[in-house]
């Protein structure tokens, strides 16, 4: 019997993992990995020129890459023959049907980190929600969070809203375009604050100095078609060391359906991901953490409970193109970050949103042209004179639960979920945002947002709140203890009992870390 048995080798099951450091652990995981893609060894660009086709890289031999012309996707960076392995199969193996929800699930290796944009924040009091854990608990696990990924960003009018950092490597580098925008911005910077606005350099755990054996960031853009950028922290890195100096049993390829809490601990049912074999793990502990709507469906099926709605927030999304006229037209700055380079903070009222600015050169012209009310030609001719001219603006609006979202099991034992989920945007707010980045000599134009579906935040949360009193059956306690289990932990977003607009991951983290490491003193 393991001591413990972690589910899931995303963000969540690492941060377990390195708690549970000197224990026998077992890490059960889907664990699918990413293609092998040879070609893709330098920047996107220098490589269109020296090599003759990279059809087959950037967009599939089987065009798979342009699936987006004719159906919205969840995300973009989602899409290419590099980083699709990573909501592979989650469709047929873990579903969740919806008409309302569309919900990214991973079973890779290290989860959906394989394709995060790496935005890393600390959570304020506030932010925490009911939470039953304070700031001042949360901070030697966000520290030795940070020491481990590496984290860079800058000092700046942002620095009350995600917190000091022990170890600040400095920011990635300002586009052209973005360079000119911060500059405006801090010549209008007492505007912007008497409107509530603030922007700063963005917070990322990607590293711009060498750390832990990983390379520096090369801005290569390559972000939307290959997962395992050194220099972007990935769960998989960590994995990998863990077994390396034989910390943990790892045993991929297995799917876990459902727990049982026993006197002396959990029997953890899993089948394999061909579905051919079914295997029973036992552990005095189990951790659970792939992922909050994988986890709850676990939850779920453990107690064959067909009737409950467990709740489910998401970060919805709103995409903002800003266009600076003055670059139209201008070469493309084809060595310029495709991870985030500024990030923005907007208070309203009691609401606090937050954004993430991104240059256009991450994703492929062809990623725009569904975008412009125009005929083909016409839009490719745009796409061209454009991009260097164009900065996206990814807006994330805070969540609480509402009636109306929720996951139901199916009683059909197929394991499926169905989903709801209610969400319209706020006009009145957007259209303020859009005066704002007026202020700094860009174009936005409210009639061209986006909204992706419901789900397409890719932050899911508050399936298993934890709460500090008047448990129900789907509650976790302060301690990450599933209520009503005597053995079972939950290490990923499903604890948030709501969700600010800050994204959520270093969080997710350092809670996991903590529980584990408690759980790790308790095993003595
Ligand atoms: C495009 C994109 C951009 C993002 N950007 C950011 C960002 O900038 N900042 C931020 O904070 N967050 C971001 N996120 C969200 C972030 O990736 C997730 O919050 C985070 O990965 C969740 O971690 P997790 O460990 O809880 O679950 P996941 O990452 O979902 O990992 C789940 C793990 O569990 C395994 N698993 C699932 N089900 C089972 C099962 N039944 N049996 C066995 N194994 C199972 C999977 O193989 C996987 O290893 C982004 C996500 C995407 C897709």
């Amino acid at each position: 019997m393991f001591d413990a048995c972690i589910v899931g080798s995303g963000p969540g099951g690492v941060s377990a993992a390195l708690g549970l450091r000197g224990r026998r652990v077992c890490m059960l995981d889907a664990g699918l990995l990413p293609p092998p893609r040879p070609n893709l060894e330098s920047n996107v660009f220098d490589l269109r020129q020296s090599t003759p086709d990279l059809t087959s890289d950037l967009l599939g031999d089987d065009l798979s890459g342009l699936a987006h012309i004719f159906r919205t996707p969840v995300s973009l960076k989602l899409n290419s023959p590099g980083t699709s392995f990573i909501l592979e199969l989650a469709d047929r193996i873990t579903p969740v049907v919806s008409d309302s929800f569309h919900a990214a699930i991973s079973l890779a290796q290290g989860g959906l980190a394989n394709g995060w944009g790496a935005g890393v924040y600390r959570f304020h009091q506030r932010d925490l929600g009911a939470l039953p854990v304070t700031t001042a608990q949360l901070a030697p696990f966000y520290d030795a969070i940070s020491a481990h990924m590496g984290v860079c960003g800058a000092e700046d009018d942002l620095l009350s809203d995600f917190g000091t950092e022990p170890q600040l490597q400095p920011p990635v580098r300002l586009s052209a375009n973005m360079a000119r925008l911060y500059a405006r911005y801090q010549s209008r910077r007492a505007f912007f604050h008497r409107h509530h606005a603030r922007i700063g350099r963005a917070r990322l755990a990607v590293l711009t100095q060498p750390h832990n054996g990983r390379a520096p960031y090369a801005y290569r853009n390559l972000e939307f078609f290959q997962a395992h950028d050194p220099a972007i922290y990935n769960p998989a890195f960590t994995l990998r060391g863990l077994i390396r100096n034989r910390e943990i049993a790892y045993e991929p390829n297995w799917i876990v359906t459902r727990y049982e809490d026993l006197e002396a601990g959990v029997r953890i049912h899993a089948v394999s991901l061909d579905q051919q074999r079914s295997q029973v793990f036992e552990a005095r502990k189990l951790l659970l953490a792939a992922g909050a709507i994988n986890s709850a469906r676990i939850a779920l099926a453990s107690n064959y409970d067909f009737g409950t709605r467990l709740p489910i927030c998401d970060n919805s999304l709103a995409v903002f193109p800003l266009l600076d006229l003055r670059a139209i037209g201008a070469p493309l700055g084809t060595h310029d970050a495709g991870v985030a380079q500024l990030n923005v903070v907007l208070d309203d009222g009691p609401r606090t949103f937050q954004g993430s600015i991104y240059g256009s050169t991450g994703a492929l012209r062809s990623d725009l042209l569904p975008n412009f009310p125009l005929p083909l030609r016409s839009s490719l001719a745009f796409a061209r004179a454009c991009a260097p001219a164009l900065s996206l603006l990814m807006l994330f609006y805070p969540e609480t639960p509402r009636a109306t979202n929720y996951l139901r099991l199916r009683p059909d034992g197929s394991g499926t979920l169905d989903a709801a989920y209610q969400w319209s945007p706020d006009a009145v707010l957007e259209r303020r945002l859009c005066g704002l980045w007026r202020k700094l000599g860009v174009v936005c134009l409210p009639s061209l947002i986006q909204h992706p579906a419901p789900g397409g935040g890719i932050h899911y949360a508050g399936t298993l709140p934890m709460a500090s009193s008047r448990h129900g059956a789907y509650q976790t306690h302060a301690d990450g203890r599933l209520n009503r289990t005597r053995h079972v932990y939950l290490c990923d977003g499903s604890i948030f009992p709501e969700l600010p607009a800050k994204n959520l991951t270093y969080t997710l983290m350092a809670l996991a870390l903590r529980t584990a490491t408690r759980l790790n003193e308790g095993l003595a």
